[in-house]
């Protein structure tokens, strides 16, 4: 629906198909093509009837006077006599009838001639059928002018026949617009009716032809300012319209025209060369035609006695040096011909421009069918199955021909072609680049990081599509193999991706027309993956598992085209509503290659082994080694005393460097992102939450995860527990994640960024765990890609909700539906635009034992009776745009279905839900300590000029953030204590002060930050602070992941000591060490120019969240009794 919009415009569509191919398309064959496109400034074409479409009546009349001794002229001086009041021109305004024009006509011929003149004799000859033909020339030329897109019209002074009805003898259907002038009462030369046939048509004067053989009439048309063609023979009036139109009219050649004349070539010369080339006995003049397609390098029909040609040269003027390479194509044609390809048969290569101005080469023509549409309407799904069945064999063909063997080793560099081929196209796109496309941001990116690995190296078309290939008229046999220009050598699966854009797009798209919208099942055409699959068979390969690689090149090279295209149709002329279009299709094409990406991006990421627990006993096999690096961070590495392939499956790893080799590169690979994505679009992230636009989604935060999702950082937290076949998520363990976790938890932003966000982990834990195969189809696929939010509600302000026994919200059953009413809170998540689903707890049986009178209900956020009332802060942060929310449910109804695992099962369900999801909080809460930590060391005075440039302290270096410029890393000067970033960054920092000056400051340390006469780091307490905050960190991480251990190797049931423990650790733990953190920063701690104060109201209300430090610490001490003797 939407791409149909889109392209609606046929206007655009020709102008747009027009410029792409003339970017990239060369057309050196002639052949029969099923559409055409427009290529003059004329609209339409206005005809006279009578001696332009039909003979005329003064020659009817000249040989009806000879037959019936008429003297001659007399009919014709009739006709005319009188003018405006003349029994023909009234007759024609329709003023009198039939009876009365002949009646006072005869009169007047009869004056005239001195003698009786049988004027309705005249009068039937006239208007009989085998008389008033259309002149076949005329006809053709109409369709010809039609298929082009331009209207026609007819514009006729005519007559009522005895029969009532008006004298028409053509085809109406040829004409988008009649006008007649005995309906309309107004007759040529009239302006009048002019006028009106303009404005039937829709088109302005000068966007006109009109043809008529009556000088007065072609006049008055003139004086209108129409363009006028004078029609003495129709023969001679076509081949000027031609010459008018810029096309051919009449069928010499398919999609020829006459040569436009900046086009011409010396015919003399070039038929002196010819003759000699084809030996003297040829004779007859030289026709040549120029292909409708071709710009880049013109293309040209030949006849010369029996001979068709095709000459193919380089066009006039300034050229490029490896622009036009009409030699290449000669010789790339020439060899492949020798190795059994069907190409063209090359001639003649010409390299003296002295000829016709400039080398050009010489083929021989060759007919056939050229299917313009990939549905290829008209055929038998069995015929449509043949054709690509033969397309994918002769690409086939080409890709096997043995280069050395035909001698192109040399044609083109060996190896690398990706590489090459994308840094061209980000050249080329960004010499183009007009407005900042997110997409293509994301693929120049992500491109350069997936070059496959494996290439060969063939012959590569370069072009390779439906419309390229000749066909056998009856047979479905590729004749020839079209526009060589792009060939090269290199990777030939590039060719067998450009072969599938067509089946991507939709059927209406500007530049190619596309099968994405067609059944092809139905039609009998392959789709794209059995095409691939169809090539493989041929060539005896495996299965290509990165096809959508190469895909997203091909849709990314087609976006970079489009884009150059686009900047050179920026001349002034094109109105603002193209411009946007054009954008829009530019936008599309990169979406849809943006799009491949993605689906690469999960491919490579399913693949990395599943992490299977090898055993599932309680013991660690690490047995640690403490070496600390370098730049003294926290570096000790747990060498596992199994093999390291299997380092981390279920083991305790106590470190990153423990973790097994795919997860430790998944961990650099998150490590990296948040280095060179996150941190530095905090400061932005912030400024969206603070502004008016807070309560929809950050358009940057949107960006980044869809950058997340094509490294296949996308849904790590789902345990390999839950999800042993990596169906949903990473498939890693509970420790393993949790070192990931802890690396997100550094940055607010992060957790949602990789789709790993509370409440959506929890939920989709849930969906997986107790969903049925339907609910999961609903709601967790959504939620998976991140195209949806949730929440989860739970806690109602009436009772002590740290006591899910004790939720009232009512869940009735009613009519074969659930019925809800209730009051619930602190809703996380409810607020946003893009939260659907509400996981929902409310009491179905009160009547019931204690733990089963709760159930969970899948509750759609668009249900009505659903109220928010208002958002709640927590220290006055709003958190959002999630935030959480305070709502009523009243006589919310819902679906029977929408029950999770049935009444009753609420508890069990909420208990379920929590575990894995405590080790996520507390390892989030472990990477915020340790930045805080980092921070408190790398204390700043943060002395921000505000000012122009110019105006700095003397040392300190200043840039203006302008245009596409990105801010390093450290561009916020939250940034300046990212434990993994390089000394540099951390010494300086860059901030954007509020008149939009960026200045970089040196950052003090507590090392140089001077209090009463001495740096703050040797007043002891700061001294104290920094120790204890690295002990306290050190001990929270080890027993969560010791939890986290416990929960992979014996479950969650029997981590749930460990789970109650590390509740009542973490939150705390961390509250202090930021707490620390703040103190050290003095006032600026408080303040939102660091992220202390977003941290600590974190971690204090996740002493509530979870349940209140209270809850744990009973629970803790009662199992801790239990074992008392
Ligand atoms: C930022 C934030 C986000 C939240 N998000 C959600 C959400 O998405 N969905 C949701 O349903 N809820 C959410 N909550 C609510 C949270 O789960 C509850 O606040 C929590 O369960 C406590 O319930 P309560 O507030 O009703 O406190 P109460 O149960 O009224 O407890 C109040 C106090 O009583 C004491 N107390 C309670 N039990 C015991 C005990 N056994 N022993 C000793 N003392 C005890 C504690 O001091 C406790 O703090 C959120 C809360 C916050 C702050």
């Amino acid at each position: 629906m939407y791409t149909r919009r889109l392209f609606q415009s046929s206007h655009h569509q020709w102008a747009w198909r027009a410029a792409f191919w003339k970017h990239i398309w060369c057309r050196p064959q002639g052949a029969h093509r099923r559409t055409h496109s427009r290529s003059s400034n004329y609209r339409a074409v206005i005809f006279d009837m009578g001696g332009v479409l039909i003979p005329s009546p003064g020659r009817v009349a000249t040989e009806w006077e000879v037959q019936n001794h008429v003297p001659s002229g007399t009919i014709l001086k009739a006709l005319i006599a009188g003018g405006e009041n003349g029994p023909w021109m009234k007759f024609m305004r329709g003023a009198i009838t039939v009876e009365d024009f002949l009646q006072e006509f005869r009169r007047l011929c009869s004056e005239m001639s001195k003698t009786s003149v049988p004027v309705d004799s005249f009068f039937s000859l006239l208007t009989c059928e085998q008389v008033a033909k259309p002149f076949p020339v005329m006809t053709e030329a109409i369709t010809q002018i039609r298929a082009k897109g331009l209207q026609t019209a007819v514009l006729s002074n005519n007559f009522y026949l005895p029969n009532g009805k008006s004298f028409l003898p053509l085809d109406r259907k040829q004409f988008d617009v009649v006008v007649e002038s005995c309906i309309e009462g107004v007759c040529k030369p009239d302006p009048r009716i002019y006028k009106l046939c303009l404005e039937r048509l829709g088109v302005q004067p000068s966007e006109s032809i009109f043809l008529d053989d009556l000088t007065p009439n072609l006049k008055a048309a003139a004086s209108l300012g129409i363009h006028i063609l004078k029609v003495n023979d129709p023969e001679t009036a076509v081949k000027e319209l031609e010459t008018l139109l810029g096309f051919a009219l009449r069928i010499v050649v398919p999609n020829t025209r006459p040569v436009r004349k900046t086009m011409e070539i010396p015919k003399d010369s070039l038929e002196k060369y010819l003759k000699d080339m084809l030996g003297s006995q040829t004779t007859g003049p030289l026709e040549l035609f120029q292909f409708d397609h071709g710009q880049s390098n013109p293309t040209y029909y030949i006849r010369l006695a029996n001979h068709q040609l095709v000459l193919r040269k380089k066009p006039p003027g300034k050229l490029l040096p490896s622009a036009h390479a009409v030699e290449r194509e000669f010789r790339i044609m020439k060899a492949l011909a020798n190795a059994g390809v069907p190409v063209p048969k090359v001639l003649d290569l010409c390299e003296d421009s002295s000829i016709i101005g400039t080398p050009f080469y010489l083929m021989e023509y060759c007919p056939g069918l050229i299917y313009k549409d990939p549905s290829l309407p008209g055929l038998e799904p069995s015929q449509r199955q043949a054709i690509y069945t033969a397309m994918n064999s002769v690409l086939c063909k080409i890709h096997s021909v043995d280069i050395k063997a035909v001698g192109l080793e040399n044609y083109g560099k060996q190896g690398d072609y990706i590489s090459r081929q994308v840094q061209t196209w980000i050249k080329q796109y960004r010499a183009s680049e007009t407005s900042t496309n997110p997409a293509m941001e994301r693929l120049i990116e992500w491109l350069p990081l997936h070059i496959p690995e494996e290439q060969k190296t063939t012959v590569v078309h370069g072009d390779f599509r439906l419309d390229n290939l000749i066909f056998h008229p009856e047979k479905t046999e590729v004749l020839a193999v079209l526009d060589w220009e792009l060939s090269t050598l290199g990777d030939p699966l590039v060719d067998v991706a450009f072969s599938c854009l067509a089946h991507y797009l939709p059927s209406d798209f500007p530049i190619l027309r596309g099968l994405s919208d067609c059944d092809l099942t139905q039609l009998g055409i392959p789709t794209a993956e059995e095409y691939f699959r169809m090539y493989c068979l041929h060539m005896g390969l495996p299965p290509i598992e990165n096809w959508n690689f190469y895909m997203a090149f091909s849709f990314f090279r087609v976006a970079a085209i489009l884009q150059g295209v686009y900047k050179r149709s920026l001349t002034g002329q094109a109105s603002s509503a193209t411009a946007k279009q054009s954008g829009k299709v530019i936008e599309f094409t990169s979406n849809l290659a943006w799009d491949f990406a993605v689906k690469e991006g999960f491919r490579i990421f399913k693949k990395m082994p599943a992490t299977k627990l090898l055993k599932r006993s309680y013991h660690t096999w690490a047995s640690p080694q403490c070496l600390l690096n370098a730049t003294g961070m926290r570096s000790y590495i747990s060498f596992p005393d199994t093999s390291r392939a299997n380092a981390s499956k279920g083991a305790l790893v106590i470190s990153p460097e423990g973790l097994s080799q795919p997860v430790r590169e998944q961990y650099c690979r998150l490590k990296r992102f948040m280095e060179q994505h996150v941190y530095p679009a905090e400061w932005e992230l912030q400024r969206h939450q603070a502004s008016v636009k807070r309560w929809t989604p950050s358009p940057l935060l949107e960006d980044l995860k869809e950058k997340a999702k094509a490294e296949g950082l996308w849904n790590l937290f789902l345990p390999l527990e839950i999800d042993p076949e990596k169906k949903y998520g990473a498939g890693l363990t509970n420790v393993e994640y949790a070192h990931l976790c802890e690396l997100m938890g550094m940055s607010p932003y992060a957790p949602e960024i990789f789709n790993c966000s509370a409440p959506d982990t929890g939920n989709m834990e849930l969906l997986v765990r107790y969903g049925t195969e339907e609910q999961k189809a609903r709601w967790l696929m959504p939620l998976l890609e991140g195209k949806t939010r949730s929440c989860f509600a739970m806690t109602e302000p009436q009772v002590a909700s740290s006591d899910a026994t004790n939720i009232e919200s009512s869940i009735r059953e009613e009519n074969g539906l659930y019925v809800i009413n209730g009051h619930k809170w602190w809703i996380s998540g409810l607020l946003d635009p893009r939260c659907q689903l509400c996981v929902f707890m409310g009491r179905t049986d009160p009547h019931a034992p204690r733990h089963q009178q709760q159930s969970v209900l899948l509750v759609p956020m668009d249900s009505p009776g659903i109220k928010i009332v208002r958002p709640l802060t927590v220290y006055g942060l709003e958190d959002a745009p999630g935030g959480h929310g305070e709502v009523l449910f009243d006589h919310v109804r819902v679906p029977k279905e929408n029950m999770v695992l049935g009444p009753g099962r609420g508890f069990e369900i909420a208990q379920g839900r929590l575990g894995p999801g405590r080790i996520h909080h507390c390892m989030r809460l472990i990477g915020c300590s340790e930045r805080a930590l980092a921070l408190m060391k790398a204390r700043s005075p943060m002395q921000i000029k505000v000012g122009r440039k110019g105006a700095l302290a003397p040392g300190l270096s200043s840039r203006w953030r302008s245009g596409r410029q990105r801010a390093p890393a450290a561009s916020t000067p939250c940034l300046a204590a990212i434990p993994a970033l390089p000394a540099q960054t951390w010494l300086n920092c860059q901030v954007e002060g509020f008149l939009g000056v960026v200045c970089t400051v040196p950052v003090l340390t507590v090392k140089s930050r001077v209090a009463f006469g001495k740096p703050l780091v040797e007043q002891g307490t700061l001294l104290a602070d920094i120790a204890q905050s690295r002990v306290e960190i050190e001990q929270a991480r080890l027993l969560v992941l010791k939890a986290a251990h416990l929960m992979d190797v014996a479950g969650n049931k029997a981590a749930a000591l460990d789970i109650a423990m590390i509740k009542m650790v973490a939150p705390s733990m961390a509250y202090r060490v930021i707490d620390r953190a703040i103190q050290a920063f003095g006032a600026a701690g408080l303040s939102s120019d660091y992220p202390l104060a977003q941290f600590s109201a974190g971690a204090r209300a996740l002493r509530f969240a979870d349940g209140p430090d209270e809850v744990h610490r009973a629970a803790v001490a009662k199992m801790e009794l239990k074992h008392c003797p």
